[in-house]
């Protein structure tokens, strides 16, 4: 099987990304992001508080966690229920910041990951996928973009959904993530030491795609010859 680790913090691209790198191969693409969201909102459900860890450790371990692919999307299921609707809210995210931290639910998740990698060829997205998850992708990819340029683009997104965002909220708010994700003990975000770096600060999404797919034909020798690469 290939498999393609895209690693990198929050707001970096990392699913746009990833999902058209993954159309292009014909790929499978794993938002792992999006099972640690359930499993926050899993614990959410429950009443239990983020911060919480012990009640967290002992709790996750109920969630049913999986993954379906309907009409090429990802849908993650909840003990049988397509809970896609519900991963993207502050509460969600919030709570996932934090029960990511909690070794117990790293173990449960990971193994699921390492299984749908091994089944198929995969573009999996994620904080911890070229260090733990994949440590032998043939491809790994370090998707990061300066503080300011991540918040300004959620800002952008933010505003075109007419939701209500203030810059310097979103600023402070990505730079904690990033502060929580890089200094948790288990699994911190880093850049694994094969990993290639791509800065997409001034990139589009086009090229930040393009770029990506250069480095999988130089290391796998597929697209060879493919001109719309
Ligand atoms: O990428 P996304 O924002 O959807 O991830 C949700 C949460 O899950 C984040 O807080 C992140 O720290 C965590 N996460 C993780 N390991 C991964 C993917 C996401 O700890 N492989």
């Amino acid at each position: 099987m290939i498999n393609i680790a895209i690693d990198g913090p929050a707001g970096a691209g990392k699913s746009t990304i990833a999902k058209k790198v993954a159309a292009k191969l014909s790929f499978i693409y794993v938002d792992t992001g999006a099972m640690y969201r359930a499993m926050a909102l899993y614990l959410h459900r429950n009443g239990i508080s983020a911060d919480d860890t012990e009640r967290i450790a002992a709790a996750c371990t109920g969630a049913e966690i999986s993954i379906e692919y309907r009409n090429g999307e990802q849908v993650v299921l909840l003990g049988g229920e397509n809970v896609n609707p519900f991963l993207r809210t502050e509460e969600v995210s919030a709570m996932a910041s934090k029960s990511s931290a909690v070794p117990q639910v790293r173990t449960r998740l990971v193994q699921l990951q390492q299984e749908l990698a091994a089944a198929q060829n995969v573009v999996m997205d994620g904080r911890d996928i070229g260090t733990v998850v994949l440590p032998h992708a043939q491809v790994k990819v370090y998707l990061t973009a300066s503080v300011e340029v991540r918040a300004r683009r959620r800002f952008l997104e933010l505003q075109e959904k007419g939701e209500p965002a203030v810059f310097e909220t979103i600023a402070a708010d990505i730079a904690e993530r990033d502060h929580r994700d890089m200094t948790r003990e288990v699994s911190p975000l880093k850049q694994a030491d094969d990993a290639v770096l791509v800065d997409t600060s001034d990139m589009t999404i086009d090229e930040v795609t393009e770029r990506i797919l250069r480095i999988v034909e130089e290391k796998t020798g597929l697209l060879k010859g493919d001109s719309n690469v």
